[in-house]
């Protein structure tokens, strides 16, 4: 496949507006057919994810040069030998980790933790080994696997996961990582059940989709937090029970509405204010779930003796313990149910060559979830 545009990023660190520094170059790329366990997917349309930004801005740092990107949806175009579970014309969601199915992770049940996986990713590589896309021949690396932002990418099966026809990919592009990582913190690391209660610091996109899982799960309270008064409405049209916004005032305020704190504290801001928030919102024997992702420099001072007293535990949730195969099924379902409306966490609707722009609005925090049609 040739002469398809994609957005590569070849240096970090570029000053802002983005819109004017352009750390995204549209440009010509170039991919061979898929080899074994591959597949050539037309990507239909990917979205913005905070973790683009920290490519861009060097937070995270991944090898150059880049197609970024890593949440997408599309069609299968061709499939590589050895690939039985898709055929062209499959409609497809892509995932930001490959699971192996063979490491001892994966075999424990984890496979959110596959180390195989994580890996390949550290290298800008496929799970299948190496990358594929060239500009004019120059290598280019892969986003986790999946390198969003263009209009073919070629991805280890294990990056995609085969959904029913008819859903169109404008819409399902977000169950890669926003809904994966955000309902799937509620619905499968913290396990809140019936009668149970949650609160979410942070509303951006996957804030507001831990919001819309534990509603699914059935979450008695569902407290919804954010310092933007404009996302606290939308957070109550998805099922948040109670909307507050974060001030001095919050924790208490959540202690006494719960008598005592909440089940389930979910820290999805990626700041140390949030995650703070989260550690004075939970009751004794509850626990601070943290799935933000605040940049490498980002640590916390922990007092020790209360968390022993008050039996609080403290948890990392990554890519929501999702077993992708099983759990991306299963949020589409929920979705095509109307139980798990995840398209309302779109805020814009947008073309490649606005993905500059897009940069701007997601570090100014106004955005959701922006989708680039294809
Ligand atoms: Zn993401
Ligand atoms: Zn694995």
């Amino acid at each position: 496949m040739t002469n398809f545009r994609g957005a590569v990023l070849r240096e970090r660190g570029l000053p802002r507006p983005y819109v004017e520094s352009r750390p995204l170059k549209i440009v010509e790329l170039e991919l061979p057919d898929p080899g074994l366990g591959e597949l050539l997917v037309e990507v239909g349309a990917a979205s913005l994810c905070r973790s683009d930004l920290s490519v861009v801005t060097g937070a995270r740092v991944w090898p150059l040069p880049m197609v970024i990107g890593h949440e997408a949806a599309g069609k299968v175009a061709a499939v590589g030998p050895g690939v039985t579970s898709f055929a062209p014309e499959d409609d497809v969601v892509l995932v930001y980790l490959p699971q192996c199915g063979e490491c001892v992770r994966c075999r424990g049940g984890e496979a959110w933790l596959c180390d195989v996986g994580a890996t390949a990713n550290q290298k800008g590589e496929l799970l299948t080994g190496g990358t594929r896309l060239t500009h004019h021949g120059e290598k280019l690396h892969h986003h986790m696997g999946v390198a969003a932002f263009a209009e073919y990418t070629l991805v280890s099966e294990a990056s995609a996961v085969k959904v029913p026809p008819g859903l169109a990919a404008r819409d399902t592009c977000i169950f890669g990582c926003a809904v994966l990582c955000g309902a799937g913190t509620a619905l499968n690391t913290t396990g809140v059940g019936e009668h149970g209660s949650a609160a979410v610091v942070g509303l951006g996109a996957v804030g507001l989709s831990a919001i819309l899982g534990a509603r699914v799960a059935g979450a008695e309270r569902i407290v919804a937090i954010d310092r933007l008064e404009a996302k606290l409405a939308l957070a109550a049209s998805l099922g948040a029970t109670d909307v507050l916004v974060a001030d001095e005032q919050t924790a208490v305020r959540v202690t006494d509405l719960t008598a005592g704190g909440v089940d389930h504290a979910i820290e999805a801001s990626g700041t140390l204010e949030g995650f703070d928030l989260a550690m004075r919102l939970v009751r004794r024997g509850g626990t601070v779930t943290t799935l933000g992702l605040p940049g490498p420099a980002v640590s916390h001072d922990l007092e020790l003796a209360p968390l022993v007293a008050n039996g609080v535990t403290i948890r990392g949730s990554y890519l929501g313990s999702c077993v992708t195969s099983r759990d991306v099924p299963r949020f589409i379902e929920l979705y095509r149910e109307g139980r798990l409306p995840a398209d309302k966490l779109i805020s814009h609707r947008i073309a490649l060559d606005d993905i500059n722009l897009a940069l701007d609005r997601l570090a100014d925090g106004e955005a959701l979830r922006q989708v680039i049609e294809f």
